[in-house]
């Protein structure tokens, strides 16, 4: 039945204190004021959900469609090397939907936001005969010229991954053959449903100069393949070297891979730097228990990714989901 009072429905949806000294003027006026700091560069970026797209009310609950739709946002300021500061949310909104199910998705993003201490800033609100669309813009910063680019990997540099990847398409996998009851699967489900943006490894990343970085939204694959390309360098990933949880090896090894390498919606980060760099990243990460695996080389070459199993190299396509395919 949609929304009765869109008044009222941003009332709901507010910010019942705001916590941040950078917001001038936040939800109510025609738009947001923020106040940078000096010496930071400002972060922006935007990501589009759209029901039967993107999710699917059966896999996702209203909470975590609010969570995981914040989540990828916050994720690409990670791999930028950032800090999330604000957020915006435009909904666009059937009558399919009841409105306790709408303040379920504010209170997703909510949840993450709380972790992350960021702030709701504003949105948009409009009705449509279509599907649900959640559409997330968040700002964030860095220190000045410290962001991370796809564009530096070199020719003799490390690629890097953190935490597993796969997870979240096993996650999916279970959701959908409705596994959901086998509890040893918790933990597969919960990287679907509520993934985890890694700011604090983006951040560790920013201290370093010559990094490139990636998020895994579209699979270990795709991502390589962007480095490569904005790079114009040639990236081989060991495929023995990727790491994968136990949990998604009980579905065998074969199938792992293939999760890892074109799953994607794991949100971890990949990266190259130089052997000298990698080895301080290697022990700082380890400092604060934060998994990071070297998972093959840079070689001098224009725009591919390849995979080295044993003896066998293979190059990678961009298998994610490409929707003007
Ligand atoms: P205007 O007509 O000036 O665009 P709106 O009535 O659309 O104003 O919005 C009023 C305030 O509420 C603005 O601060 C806007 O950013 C905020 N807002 C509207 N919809 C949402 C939403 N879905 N989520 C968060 N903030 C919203
Ligand atoms: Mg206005």
């Amino acid at each position: 039945m949609g929304i009765k009072d869109e008044f009222a429905f941003i009332q709901k949806i507010s910010p019942k204190r705001s916590s941040s000294q950078d917001i001038i003027v936040g939800i109510g006026d025609d738009a947001a004021i923020v106040r940078p700091n000096i010496n930071t560069d400002i972060i922006a970026c935007k990501d589009t959900m759209v029901e039967g797209v993107h999710f699917k009310r059966e896999t996702m609950s209203p909470y975590h469609i609010g969570y995981k739709a914040l989540a990828a946002n916050i994720s690409d300021i990670a791999a930028m090397g950032g800090i999330p500061t604000f957020y915006l949310v435009s909904i666009v909104i059937p009558p399919s939907w009841e409105e306790d199910e709408l303040v379920e998705i504010y209170e997703g993003m909510e949840e993450l936001a709380g972790i992350h201490e960021m702030a709701l800033i504003g949105g948009d609100t409009v009705s449509t005969k279509g599907p649900l669309v959640v559409t997330v813009t968040v700002l964030g910063k860095v220190e000045q010229g410290k962001g991370l680019k796809r564009s530096d990997a070199k020719p003799g540099d490390v690629i890097f991954l953190t935490g597993t990847v796969g997870d979240s398409a096993a996650g999916l996998h279970i959701l959908l053959s409705d596994n959901t009851k086998d509890m040893k699967y918790d933990s597969l489900v919960r990287r679907h449903q509520q993934p985890l943006p890694q700011v604090e490894a983006g951040r560790m990343l920013a201290l370093f100069s010559s990094v490139s970085a990636n998020d895994i939204s579209d699979g270990v694959a795709s991502e390589a393949i962007e480095i490569a390309e904005a790079s114009g360098v040639k990236l081989i990933i060991d495929r023995y070297l990727l790491p994968l949880s136990k949990e998604i090896l009980t579905f065998g090894e074969e199938q792992a891979y293939k999760w890892a390498l074109f799953g994607g919606e794991d949100y971890e980060l990949i990266g190259t730097t130089s052997p000298e760099n990698w080895e301080q990243i290697e022990v700082a990460f380890n400092e604060k228990n934060l998994a990071i695996t070297k998972i093959g080389v840079v070689q001098k070459g224009t725009g591919k990714a390849f995979l080295q199993i044993g003896e066998e190299t293979l190059e990678l396509k961009k298998e994610g989901y490409n929707h003007f395919r």
